[in-house]
């Protein structure tokens, strides 16, 4: 939409993208002049930090496998302890959000420089924003120092997320294009690839969990990925974001899987505010028949994903604790945030009904 004046800022992180790439690593450091990096990794994927560990030829100066959802600070003061008894002077974190949230928690305490290694879809690595939680509470800060200076994409990390978190982490993506698309601040370049990220997600994800081996499909979701990731960092987010960090935060729900859920609901709430994307995000994803909700609704049936909150263990009488904490806050929205209407979308969501 040119008919508005816009600002674009790019964001400045250098990105390998491909098949292979972590073999990078040691050119990539010994360009940034590094000599003793920390890898983090999260302890079901110690093995890969220990490939890492094995490309750099055992040159780091060491390994903190702690790294766990919501980035508890007392994980964070840990491995800063520990970061600062091997005199480490550089970050990398291999994983998904979890561990590239405490990579960038350690990075803006430090100011040492961090390399991104993503394995999930969840986009993390691509945005300056930091989510961190301390006594129960969940707070999130947004800092140009806290995005990653160099982030690697490489197709054969993400071979063995299991189809299931595949199929919800690319939602989780998808769901950062669709709000990017009807951000306040948006912009004709983070529409180019909010709508090139959703087709490349919807197209690969049912493949994946046909397939979880297939490259081709692997290789066009995480770049799909990246670009859902950019529009993450780069504009605001509104109604369906908040509603997730509400609902994971407050009944402990998980994050990708809610994501997926609450998407259709929240973006059939917004849908009357915002007939022109509507119509662009009909035009990449498959079965839509011109209507985006129902192409949601396709993609989410031909991926198998649970469709219910309450399969996650929350209870009806959150809908209305919900609903009111929802709308407690405000915030920019395409729709006014209204508490009947949200306490029907997260009831929907509650119950698994279809969005429409
Ligand atoms: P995650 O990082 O919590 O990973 C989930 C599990 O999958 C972990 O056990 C992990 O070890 C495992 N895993 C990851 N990749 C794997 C692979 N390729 N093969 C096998 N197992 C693998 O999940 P996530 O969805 O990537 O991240 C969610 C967290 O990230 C949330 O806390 C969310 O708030 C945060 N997040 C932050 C931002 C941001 O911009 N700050 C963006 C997106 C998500």
């Amino acid at each position: 939409d040119l008919s508005k004046n816009f600002v674009y800022a790019s964001s400045p992180s250098r990105v390998i993208f491909g098949k292979g790439t972590i073999q990078q690593l040691p050119s990539e450091i010994s360009r940034q002049c590094l000599k003793a990096p920390l890898l983090l990794s999260t302890p079901y994927q110690v093995s890969q930090a220990e490939t890492l560990k094995k490309i750099l030829n055992g040159n780091i100066a060491g390994i903190f496998t702690e790294a766990t959802m919501h980035t508890p600070t007392d994980i964070t003061e840990k491995a800063l302890e520990y970061a600062k008894s091997i005199s480490a002077d550089s970050i990398i974190s291999i994983g998904g959000g979890s561990t590239i949230g405490l990579g960038k928690a350690l990075s803006i305490r430090t100011g040492l420089p961090h390399i991104c290694i993503p394995t999930t879809y969840a986009g993390s690595e691509m945005t300056p924003i930091l989510g961190e939680t301390a006594d129960g509470v969940k707070k999130t800060r947004c800092d140009p120092k806290i995005l990653p200076g160099t982030v690697i994409y490489d197709v054969d990390l993400t071979m063995t997320l299991p189809p299931s978190m595949s199929a919800t982490s690319g939602l989780n993506a998808i769901a950062h294009a669709v709000e990017a698309l009807y951000a306040q601040n948006t912009n004709p370049i983070i529409s180019l690839l909010a709508l090139e990220g959703t087709q490349a997600l919807a197209a690969a994800l049912p493949q994946i969990v046909n397939m979880p081996n297939d490259v081709e499909a692997r290789t066009e979701a995480l770049y799909g990925a990246w670009l859902c990731g950019l529009c993450l960092g780069s504009v605001g987010m509104s109604l369906h974001h908040k509603l997730c960090h509400t609902l994971g935060g407050s009944f402990n729900l998980p994050h990708a899987e809610t994501h997926t859920i609450v998407l259709p609901h929240a973006l059939a709430y917004n849908s009357s505010e915002i007939p022109g994307v509507m119509e662009k995000l009909a035009r990449v994803l498959p079965g839509s028949d011109g209507d985006a909700i129902k192409g949601l609704n396709v993609l989410l049936g031909n991926l198998n994903v649970e469709r219910g909150l309450k399969n996650f263990g929350m209870k009806e009488e959150d809908v209305d604790k919900a609903a009111n904490i929802a709308v407690s806050n405000p915030y920019w929205n395409p729709r006014r945030v209204e508490k009947e209407g949200i306490r029907e979308l997260i009831r929907r969501a509650w119950a698994g009904e279809q969005a429409k």
